[in-house]
């Protein structure tokens, strides 16, 4: 089958690798000049299961009212921006900010991240694919007793949906990871550890995985926008691009943020928002100072990432639209939190600041699946965690386009969840 992959970031590259695996004849279109360079560029490197608590839960629409006026918020969210994308986006957003929904979009992230991170492995096995992985878990820090109560209550949901997690007392923390020993002298509650979460460059990945993927047959083409889709009854009939229009028996839609602008003049209706975040990538000075297991500091809703002699921060969230420039004062925040964990591993001076707008949907689930087009598949809308999603849904992809029956249940993964609301 020849199959057109609209997208070349993460999940579009991972996408056209398993399509590859098929048999079919995959082009990947992407404006940029190589694989991976916008969304997947510098993320927080995290494989991330233990994150499959969504945004939307009880606490949280005050939450975000408290952060309104605060520059350098975890998530900045001003309702009163004129943009009804937004509005419509928030408001799916609140109603699944009850006990309920959390339970259920926690189950349903967790199911697609497990089996993703299950893929990945294998992959890595088959493959040998190098990218500065690190296969040591992911552990969460708290800095205050109230949030690592908390922590523990969210543990015990997810240990009951399938991923269990250890406990850690700050000594432990520290035993675990010993350049936390400057944070347990200040405030270090305890920790949760997620002993098969893992980390390792996306960016870095996709590049790799994209060479396998040449060698297997598909081709990438740079430098091309996507202008529109073009139908002819039930069926995508071409793709139009600056560089001319385009055919193929199937197409898969993996434009992250932007997939929303291709799909809705033929009535597709994506609710996927960007949520922009920022990165720094430090050089180390003393690597023994920085941590090499990944670490979530969940006080201050920042991620760390050993990436070799570099260590990435990333965190924060700004709801507002398609702009990512970069405001120096959340640039700052990651480097303050930074410094103050972890002060002898780096001068701080050379922070290669980034940032990315992350798919978000308003239940945290990604959108898999076909659409009314009997020939347009969907694989976006993945949120914080592409990286972590991108193998199982690009497995699940190629799954339902041979006609296989995917190894997991797709219940809640699809566009199907908010047609029917
Ligand atoms: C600060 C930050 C930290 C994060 N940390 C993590 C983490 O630790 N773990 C994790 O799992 N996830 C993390 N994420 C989320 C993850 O990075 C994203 O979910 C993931 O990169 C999305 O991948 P994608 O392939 O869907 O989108 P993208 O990487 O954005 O790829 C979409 C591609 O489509 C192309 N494109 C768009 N429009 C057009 C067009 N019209 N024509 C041609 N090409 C087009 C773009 O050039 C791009 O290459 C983080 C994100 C951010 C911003």
């Amino acid at each position: 089958m020849k199959i057109l992959v609209l997208g070349a970031g993460v999940v579009g590259t991972t996408t056209a690798y398993f399509l590859a695996q098929d048999g079919h004849d995959v082009t990947v279109l992407d404006r940029q000049s190589g694989a991976a360079l916008e969304t997947s560029f510098a993320n927080g490197a995290q494989i991330s299961a233990c994150h499959a608590k969504p945004w939307a839960e009880p606490k949280m629409p005050l939450q975000a009212l408290r952060w309104t006026f605060q520059a350098d918020a975890p998530l900045l969210f001003r309702p009163w921006r004129w943009d009804p994308s937004l509005w419509s986006w928030g408001l799916k957003f609140l109603r699944n900010c009850t006990s309920e929904r959390m339970r259920l979009n926690m189950d349903r992230t967790l199911r697609i991240a497990l089996y993703s991170r299950s893929v990945l492995k294998a992959l890595r096995q088959h493959t040998g694919i190098q990218y500065n992985q690190v296969t040591k878990g992911i552990l969460h820090i708290y800095r205050t007793p109230e949030e690592f109560t908390e922590g523990r209550a969210t543990a015990g949901q997810l240990s009951a949906l399938g991923l269990p997690q250890d406990i850690l007392t700050a000594d432990e923390c520290v035993k675990l990871e010993p350049a936390l020993a400057h944070a347990a002298n200040t405030d270090l509650a305890g920790g949760l550890m997620s002993p098969e979460d893992e980390s390792g460059d996306a960016h870095l990945f996709t590049e790799e995985l994209s060479k396998l993927a040449v060698a297997r047959g598909v081709q990438f083409r740079f430098g091309v926008t996507i202008k529109s889709l073009e139908t002819s009854g039930h069926r995508i009939s071409r793709v139009v691009t600056d560089q001319g229009d385009m055919e193929a028996d199937a197409i898969v839609l993996t434009l992250g943020s932007y997939a929303p602008h291709i799909a809705k003049p033929l009535g597709i209706h994506l609710p996927i928002y960007p949520a922009k975040g920022y990165s720094i990538s430090i050089d180390l000075d003393s690597p023994d100072s920085a941590p090499t297991i990944s670490l979530t500091d969940e006080t201050r809703f920042m991620v760390f990432s050993r990436l070799g002699n570099t260590l990435r921060v990333a965190g924060t969230a700004e709801l507002a639209g398609w702009d990512t420039s970069l405001a120096p004062v959340r640039v700052e925040a990651l480097k303050r939190n930074a410094q103050s964990l972890f002060p002898e591993a780096s001068s701080y001076t050379d922070l290669n600041p980034w940032c990315g707008l992350r798919p978000a949907t308003p239940d945290s689930v990604p959108i898999l699946g076909g659409t009314s087009y009997e020939n347009l598949f969907l694989n976006t809308g993945h949120g914080t965690l592409g990286w972590t999603m991108a193998c199982g849904s690009a497995q699940i992809t190629a799954d339902l386009i041979a006609g296989r029956k995917p190894e997991i249940d797709l219940n809640g993964l699809t566009l199907g969840r908010f047609e029917r609301s």
